[in-house]
């Protein structure tokens, strides 16, 4: 869930509340994208100086739900030069997840619909060769959680001809080795990708290694709030997933499907 901090969504964290329980949702998180130093993507999140008053937002919302369960999260970019200052934001205070995201490959916001167009007589195979080496990489830095959206890189629709089985494996047995696990995120299919964050292959491959998941709708309005959470479940089972993880202060536990 995301909180209009980041000034791309809309909706206060009790109306995402609201719509989990009308749902019949048990449990939701807000991961906001995290502050970021040196004006790096600072028209799509909280400054600094917002950090705290993030943090007031969700414990405020968690007073108001005594007896929901809301978890404190962050959606933290993975950028070179931008480590430290990540390390440090994200043992500022006691989240219980951090989400780590691939947003940029050198100074592209690839996922920006503004940069589309860069997109555009590319080699992709090359583009998902270095998406998927700095996914491994995020992963290797010890920083995060959870992988975020694992597949973004196709999310105007830009797919290799090749098969790139061996880019996703690579990536995987960083996850793995990081003890993280992938955020299953139905936001895919609001996009022209129309597909879930990851793909049904890159699960198989996921459940082959031994990598967990988690259940994500990336909510930037109240409506999206566990947006398609049927389609994903069913996409997990029918790769042979049995539970996905839940985290609390930064530890997992699994929940049977
Ligand atoms: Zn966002
Ligand atoms: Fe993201």
């Amino acid at each position: 869930m995301h909180t209009p901090l980041c000034r791309h969504a809309v909706g206060e964290p009790e109306e995402y509340v609201r719509q989990a329980i009308a749902k019949g949702i048990d449990e939701i998180g807000f991961s906001d994208h995290n502050p970021m130093p040196d004006g790096y993507d600072a028209a799509f999140r909280m400054t600094v100086e917002e950090f705290p008053s993030y943090i007031e937002k969700v414990v405020r919302v968690r007073e108001q739900f005594p007896d929901f369960p809301i978890k404190l999260g962050l959606e933290a970019d993975f950028h070179d030069g931008t480590e430290d200052f990540v390390y440090n934001t994200t043992n500022e205070y006691d989240f219980d997840y951090i989400i780590g995201s691939v947003h940029y490959l050198g100074d592209w916001g690839f996922d920006n619909p503004e940069n589309a167009k860069r997109f555009e007589g590319r080699d992709l195979f090359e583009l998902y060769r270095q998406y998927f080496e700095k996914v491994a990489r995020l992963a290797a830095s010890g920083l995060y959680d959870i992988l975020g959206h694992p597949d973004v890189i196709k999310k105007f629709g830009h797919r290799p001809e090749r098969p790139y089985d061996d880019l996703m494996g690579q990536a995987l047995d960083a996850v793995h080795r990081a003890g993280m696990s992938l955020d299953v995120n139905t936001s895919g299919l609001r996009r022209p990708a129309k597909e879930i964050y990851p793909s049904r292959r890159f699960l198989e491959l996921a459940r082959e290694v031994g990598v967990g998941v988690t259940l994500g709708s990336d909510a930037h309005k109240p409506g999206e709030v566990g947006h398609e959470f049927g389609a994903a479940v069913e996409l997990l089972k029918s790769v042979g997933y049995r539970d996905v993880q839940r985290y609390t202060q930064r530890e997992r536990e699994a929940v049977s499907l």
